[in-house]
């Protein structure tokens, strides 16, 4: 295990539960031996799966945050087989700034992986989370959101992974977790991303989009709280079987061509609500050029037929913005 500059405040071998902050070095201008620190909770008894839960990748996504918290206060030795390590505030600055990314160095947590002992915080933090979380977990799972700038239909995500068997337990462990949906999806661009470099190790990963918007509802955070408990059952951490959801998880896919990429800058509507059926053709928003009374608004179609999985989301939209996502229903494996 590689070491770090980052410091937890108690044994992260430890059995038991505890509860206590990792402390990131961070000297500054205002505050010159100053440091971050950051929540974290242990939970270990005996032998069984070792899970690591995280949220707060990005920090302008709230279901995954509240869920972990809630559960890190809530889980007690006695009811565990097994360690669950719970970060409910990974990319901790961008959470207090209320920011995707980092605001001391403009960092995205989730393009760093697997990070730099002597890097800047979010770069020293992604390597903490790689060579001392992970690398102590059999199960990884990082519950984002949309964030400000899109919103979800609460899913989970599972990525198409060359290795079959692993395939097979991560669609279980994503039908388990009994979102509204379970999306199979292969990433654009996946450099410096925590799910390749733990799927890499050939450990199971578990992702989410669970909202956005810059906020939450009641139904979202219940959808997060019940997905990672139906996970800790479902993989034997914590008795009973996983919650059914009704209706069942669909498992769903985001066809080729399925992703509207904005074209134009100015202001949006949208005209389809989210989770809605959508042929091919249909109308899913436009865009109105505010600052000219004389131009028509520009009319964005659905490529392809489905939901309306995601879109985005604030009142203005610019060239370049992702507008949409079509989700449709998973073809079976070949
Ligand atoms: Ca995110």
């Amino acid at each position: 295990m590689e070491g770090s500059r980052i410091r937890a405040s108690f044994d992260l071998d430890a059995s038991g539960k505890h509860r206590g902050y990792l402390t990131v070095p961070w000297s500054r201008d205002d505050s010159a031996w100053g440091s971050i620190q950051m929540p974290i909770t242990v939970v270990r008894n005996g032998r069984g799966p070792r899970l690591l839960l995280l949220a707060g990748n990005h920090g302008d996504e709230y279901e995954g945050p509240i869920a972990l918290m809630k559960l890190a206060a809530a889980l007690e030795a006695e009811a565990v087989r097994g360690v669950v390590t719970i970060l409910p505030t990974m990319n901790h600055p961008a959470v207090l700034a209320a920011r995707r990314t980092s605001p001391i160095d403009g960092g995205n947590m989730n393009r760093v992986f697997p990070g730099a002992r002597g890097g800047s915080p979010t770069a020293m933090i992604a390597h903490f989370v790689y060579h001392q979380l992970v690398a102590r977990a059999d199960v990884v799972v990082d519950l984002h959101s949309g964030g400000k700038t899109l919103d979800f239909v609460p899913s989970v995500i599972l990525h198409e992974l060359d290795d079959p068997l692993l395939m097979q337990r991560t669609i279980e462990a994503g039908l388990a977790f009994g979102a509204p949906l379970a999306l199979v999806i292969r990433e654009l661009d996946t450099e410096g991303m925590l799910d390749v470099a733990v799927e890499a190790l050939g450990k199971l990963f578990v992702t989410t989009e669970l909202g956005g918007g810059g906020s939450t509802t009641p139904a979202r955070v219940a959808i997060a709280e019940r997905g990672v408990r139906n996970l800790l059952r479902h993989l034997g951490v914590i008795d009973g079987a996983p919650e059914a959801p009704d209706p069942p998880s669909r498992l769903m896919q985001t066809p080729a061509g399925g992703f509207v990429v904005c074209r134009t800058a100015g202001m949006f509507e949208p005209q389809v609500e989210l989770g809605a059926r959508v042929e091919k053709g249909a109308p899913l928003g436009q865009v109105h050029f505010f600052e000219d009374r004389e131009q028509e608004p520009h009319c964005y179609a659905a490529p392809c037929a489905g939901m309306l999985y995601a879109r985005h989301f604030p009142g203005l939209i610019k060239r370049g913005d992702c507008l949409a996502v079509i989700a449709a229903k998973k073809a079976a494996a070949p």
